[in-house]
């Protein structure tokens, strides 16, 4: 099949080289000309695992192409995807949908033939009737059918979520695009994933629901992590004795600094004005947002509680800085809010990220960066580990603590064993394992 996605950014991108893999054509569009660029020239924008050599691998076997003139691509597509960010609209917290619908626009003029429009964007329930409303109103003769096939894929893991998804979800209302949308997704209909047909309003409520679901999962054990640490309980064996429950699954039921990323912060806050806006109160997600942004800002509160109530003055070492490992995406991850509390209580930061730095340095306050995890600890008066990054697993705490200041490490994450880390002489800060509680288990396993 031919297919031009419209957007070339985390999702576009992968969606499109990975189509291409399953045999494709593809032309995949952005309107940033360095982008495309970049990528004409080899060059891969984002931090993605794996993405440079599928990119290059199908570039070179002429299934996929860039281009920034989007009429020729949608002109000779079959399918047109539309993979456009959808932001929080300033102000309100409303889906911005301007860049679908301007790409919608640009879409109808372009058309040629019978064409299936695919928005891949998360977007809120009835854009589609948008969609089809935008292209019937400028291109009247245009011959489409509009689907909604949300994307789940999570960055970092993006080209293995996408080849072998748990599910795909496809909305329509027009049945000529469902032989379409089974041959676009054969490769994968061969391998078993479930296809599930909807009709395209369920399809895009279903993407809002699963984010705000997973977001409600997160804070739940953050709030039991909160919890664990006044009555003494360690919350990765709570987390563990209801995650081998099968009704609850093991998963996201790791307590941290609180969600960030490119998609459940703004996802939850339109999920809220789609429920405003249909009179149907969504409480559940509205305490989640909450309690998510309280959090954000309760871990600098943590840090700054963990080198002695004052960092005035004081040197604190941030390792990761993206929402989370294996992306360089910094959109609303929780380092922000813990370097610019530390920022503001008069701390000097250092912060290393394997692959974020230069997207942390638009969104950061002016910190130092350092070359490496060891670099950044020099002289250090605290060590807080925010995202877990491989290579942050096993550091060397013996080197770290010779060449900080004093041997603090906060660890928003639970990588670190509290034995292992006190037994080097550092002071151990963590997320719901209290002191007494692990030094109590460690007594009883070594007796
Ligand atoms: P992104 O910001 O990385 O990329 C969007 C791209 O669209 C940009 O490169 C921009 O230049 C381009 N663009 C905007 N208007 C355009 C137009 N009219 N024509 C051509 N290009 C245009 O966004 P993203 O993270 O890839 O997200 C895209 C959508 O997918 C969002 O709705 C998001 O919620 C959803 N989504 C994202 C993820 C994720 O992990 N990032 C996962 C699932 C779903």
């Amino acid at each position: 099949m031919r297919i031009a996605v419209i957007g070339t950014g985390y999702v576009g991108l992968v969606s499109g080289a990975c189509l291409a893999d399953f045999g494709h054509q593809v032309t995949c569009v952005d309107l940033d000309h360095d982008k495309i660029a970049a990528l004409r020239a080899g060059r891969i924008p984002i931090f993605e695992p794996g993405l440079d050599r599928l990119v290059a691998d199908n570039a070179a076997a002429g299934r996929l192409g860039f281009s920034i003139d989007l009429e020729p691509a949608v002109a000779e597509a079959d399918v047109v995807f539309i993979a456009v960010g959808t932001p929080s609209r300033r102000g309100d917290g409303y889906a911005d949908l301007s860049y679908v619908h301007a790409a919608a626009a640009s879409i109808a003029r372009a058309l040629s033939g019978f064409t299936v429009v695919v928005t891949k964007s998360t977007v809120p329930v009835g854009t589609g009737d948008e969609v089809e409303r935008i292209i019937a109103e400028t291109n009247p003769d245009a011959d489409v059918a509009v689907v909604s096939n949300p994307e789940f894929l999570r960055e970092g893991a993006a080209i293995e979520d996408f080849k072998r998804p748990d599910r795909i979800v496809v909305g329509l209302e027009d049945e000529r695009a469902r032989a379409v949308m089974e041959e676009v997704y054969r490769p994968l209909y061969l391998n078993q994933a479930p296809i599930l047909v909807t009709g395209r309003r369920t399809a895009e409520l279903t993407k809002y629901a699963a984010n705000a679901f997973l977001a409600m999962k997160i804070t739940f054990i953050n709030e039991i992590a909160d919890l664990c640490e006044k009555t003494g309980a360690n919350v990765q064996e709570v987390a563990r004795g209801i995650g081998l429950d099968n009704r609850i699954g093991p998963k996201f039921l790791n307590a941290g600094p609180g969600y960030g990323g490119s998609c459940f912060p703004k996802d939850t806050l339109a999920l809220l004005r789609i429920g405003h806006d249909h009179d149907s109160p969504l409480r559940l997600v509205e305490t989640t947002v909450a309690v998510n942004d309280q959090r954000k800002r309760a871990m600098g509160r943590k840090v700054i509680a963990a080198c002695g109530g004052d960092v005035r003055g004081k040197t604190v070492a941030v390792l990761g800085l993206t929402f989370k490992p294996n992306t360089d995406d910094m959109r609303e991850a929780p380092s922000i809010a813990v370097v610019q509390a530390l920022v503001d209580a008069g701390a000097r930061v250092r912060a290393y990220d394997p692959e974020g730095m230069a997207a942390a340095r638009a969104v950061l306050p002016p910190v130092d960066y350092a070359e490496n995890a060891y670099e950044a600890a020099t002289d250090a008066d605290a060590l807080v580990l925010v995202t877990e990054w491989n290579e942050f697993r096993s550091l060397d705490l013996e080197r770290l603590r010779q060449t900080m200041r004093a041997p603090v490490l906060v660890d928003l994450r639970n990588v670190y064993r509290r034995a292992e880390v006190e037994a080097q002489g550092f002071s151990y800060c963590c997320i719901g394992r209290p002191a007494a509680t692990e030094r109590a288990a460690a007594a009883r396993a070594a007796e």
